[in-house]
């Protein structure tokens, strides 16, 4: 059986994991955590970076971080994970979905402004397979109505937009270390980018239980009290080992990926060619992370046979997102700003093809080959 996903190893998590326990202190903000921050911070160009449980933990904190307050409005597409949305309800805010463009799968930046209103305060852009989003005019219309505006760069670790780190362009970023993702934190994991100097302090006490134990730990002050709301959103030191090693290894596992993707890419042209799947675009000034590969069929229909065949090949290839608006969470919390011209219509289309770090070249040849064969 071919996996559609396989999370992420590299070969000294073990070793970095034994030295975490070796240490003595195995809680959140030890050695693994400071030198897992420091190297995204200086890799990335962010201004502070926090380890967290999860990229569902890292929104949660970027709402509470803007102060989102029950009634205020928050844009972002429809086409993107739960938590994405989840994080800002949970302050009682209204999702204001937004198309998407067929080209990416991105929010459609030009349609952005029309659902802003008096109650807006951020819009969230969520890159899609690490192509990232318009980030000028995102960042121009945020600019315009003083808007704050948080990248979901869940998918987007390594991928640049002109030359700049995705996570590190909006005030804030969030990163996502799941086992589905590019790097893992030994399964769960996420980071916090904070690129707005003036959230940087809230946002260690909010992630420390709403203390200043940070500020106290660096010796900045002589005792820690409770200063705000927040909650528990460290990672353990022991994952954060094994994000190390794999942090350590990002160029070769980035470039590794890329190959695959390029690779599937070139043996699929053909099938494109004639018409039947479509294949991602890479708008320009763009670097991907080969986060994901993604085909699109002429149909739910023909989408269903093809899972069907591959499945008789035992591949195991996915679809994903029920978009959000028609959920019924999303009826509950949120409402369409515009028209789904292309939302729930693309992702009917949608297929993604078994893309990890350790996919041997031999397994990636069996699922071209079962894809030539089914459109042959
Ligand atoms: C994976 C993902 C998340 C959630 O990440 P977790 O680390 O599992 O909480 C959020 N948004 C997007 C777009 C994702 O792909």
């Amino acid at each position: 059986m071919i996996p559609f996903n396989a999370p992420p190893v590299v070969g000294t998590e073990l070793e970095y994991m034994q030295s975490a326990m070796e240490s003595g202190k195995l809680c959140g903000d030890g050695g693994f955590t400071r030198r897992c921050q420091q190297w995204m911070e200086q890799r990335f160009g962010s201004k502070k970076v926090l380890l967290t449980p999860s990229c569902t933990a890292s929104l949660e904190m970027a709402a509470l971080l803007i102060d989102i307050q029950p009634g205020d409005e928050v844009i972002m597409p429809s086409y993107t994970f739960v938590s994405t949305a989840n994080a800002f309800v949970l302050r009682g805010a209204k999702i204001v979905f937004v198309d998407v463009r067929p080209d990416t799968m991105n929010i459609d930046e030009t349609r952005i402004e029309a659902a802003i209103t008096d109650k807006t305060r951020a819009i969230v852009p969520v890159h899609y397979a690490g192509v990232p989003c318009e980030m000028d005019v995102i960042m121009a219309l945020a600019k315009k109505h003083q808007l704050y505006v948080i990248e979901d760069a869940a998918q987007g670790v390594m991928s640049t937009w002109k030359g700049r780190a995705l996570g590190s362009i909006g005030h804030i970023g969030c990163f996502s270390f799941h086992e589905t993702k590019n790097y893992t934190a030994g399964g769960e994991g996420g980071a916090t980018l904070i690129n707005d100097e003036a959230l940087a302090e809230r946002a260690e006490i909010i992630r420390e239980k709403g203390t200043n134990r940070s500020q106290f730990f660096r010796g900045q002050v002589d005792k820690y009290t409770w200063r705000d709301i927040g909650s528990s959103y460290l990672m353990s030191d022991l994952q954060a080992a094994y994000l190390w090693a794999q942090l350590e290894a990002a160029t070769r596992v980035n470039q590794q990926r890329l190959a695959l993707w390029q690779r599937y890419y070139e043996a699929l042209q053909p099938i494109a060619a004639s018409g039947r799947i479509s294949l991602p675009a890479l708008p320009p000034h763009c670097q991907h992370n080969a986060h994901m590969f993604y085909i699109k069929l002429r149909d739910g229909e023909d989408r269903a046979a093809l899972i069907e065949w591959l499945k008789e090949a035992e591949i195991l290839a996915v679809f994903h997102y029920i978009p959000l608006h028609s959920s019924p969470a999303g009826e509950r919390f949120g409402r369409f700003d515009g028209e789904d011209r292309y939302t729930t219509a693309e992702s009917e289309r949608l297929l993604r093809l078994p893309l990890f770090y350790n996919l041997s070249e031999n397994n990636q040849s069996t699922v071209i080959n079962s894809l030539l064969s089914f459109f042959a």
